[in-house]
């Protein structure tokens, strides 16, 4: 097959450049094995699946595609290969053409198309995002920058209001517009945004409530409370919740039904039930009838936040 027919499998553009470890194949292009080893940090071959300690990036002729035999692989250590390689150390990668090295070099470095001076050599990514937005008045996203894995050159920059956009609702155009990024979710308890709707699926069970028998009632909705008084409160009005001052201090003691709270009442409280008073205990062993079980709106829209009454989405895979 000629080279000008095959596709990365990761990227899907035209491989023009390939590379491959001691299985020898060549289906992912440079770039995309240069962002799995360095930002990833995968680097089992995307074809096999098997490790690959070391790569070698030729230029991808379909069958005419140069070689190298997985013994060679053993031979290559570093700067000083007999093949006359150029080694680039961090990705474990020898390049058999120096230009094409240069290239990939610089793509993981702190640099960004944007800028029109290829002279210019930032040593952070601060020093660049500082620079990027005193000249050119855009700014990149933090939680793309912190999460979205990709080369800082890779990544998205934004005037105010586009980004604005790309975290409330994804971007209009460029790469993310294409796929199924619908901005960053946010928590509506402590407005926090989200990379996406895993994250803050981890912040809700982590940092906030749920009800444990309204979950158990309904498993694929996600309802959840700012604090524990907040829940207590849910508690108190959709369930049966014990009201001795020892069970209310060691939180979630409530019961599904008042039947369970009436037994649990008459075996472990039976030494303070007769120091109440009548009226007291009535109130103790009397629990009034449903006053209704909260019920809040599920959560349909795929990007909808966390907060009172809603849950985030159900994490996708
Ligand atoms: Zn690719
Ligand atoms: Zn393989
Ligand atoms: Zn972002
Ligand atoms: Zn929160
Ligand atoms: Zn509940
Ligand atoms: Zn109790």
């Amino acid at each position: 097959m000629a080279s000008g027919d095959e596709f990365c499998a990761v990227c899907t553009e035209p491989l023009s450049w390939t590379g491959f470890g001691p299985c020898g194949h060549k289906e992912a292009c440079s770039k995309c094995i240069a962002r799995l080893r360095l930002i990833q940090r995968n680097n089992k071959c995307v074809y096999c699946q098997q490790e690959s300690p070391k790569v070698f990036i030729t230029r991808h002729m379909g069958d005419y595609t140069n070689r190298l035999n997985p013994t060679d692989f053993e031979s290559l250590n570093g700067e000083r290969n007999d093949l006359k390689l150029s080694y680039f150390p961090e990705m474990e990668a020898y390049f058999d053409d120096a230009k094409h090295y240069e290239e990939i070099r610089s793509l993981c470095g702190f640099t960004h198309p944007i800028l029109q001076d290829r002279s210019l050599v930032f040593r952070s990514l601060n020093e660049l995002r500082d620079h990027i937005e005193h000249t050119h008045h855009r700014s990149f996203c933090d939680l793309c920058l912190k999460d979205r894995q990709v080369f800082v050159s890779e990544q998205i920059l934004y005037n105010p209001s586009e980004l604005q956009t790309h975290e409330d609702r994804g971007d209009v155009t460029g790469p993310l517009a294409n796929c199924n990024f619908k901005g960053h979710p946010r928590c509506q308890f402590c407005r926090i945004r989200f990379y996406d709707s895993n994250e803050l699926f981890r912040h809700m069970e982590t940092t906030h409530e749920h009800c444990f028998l309204c979950r158990r009632r309904e498993p694929k909705k996600f309802v959840y409370y700012d604090d524990y008084d907040e829940l207590h409160e849910h508690f108190c009005s959709a369930h049966h919740c014990c009201q001795f001052q020892s069970c209310i201090d060691q939180h979630f003691i409530v019961f599904e039904t008042e039947h369970e709270l009436r037994a649990h009442t008459v075996k472990d409280h039976a030494d303070e039930l007769p120091k109440l008073s009548g009226a007291q205990r009535r109130t103790m062993l009397t629990i009034p009838l449903d006053r209704g079980a909260y019920s809040g709106p599920g959560l349909t829209d795929a990007d909808a936040t966390g907060g009172r009454g809603r849950g985030p989405p159900r994490p996708g895979p």
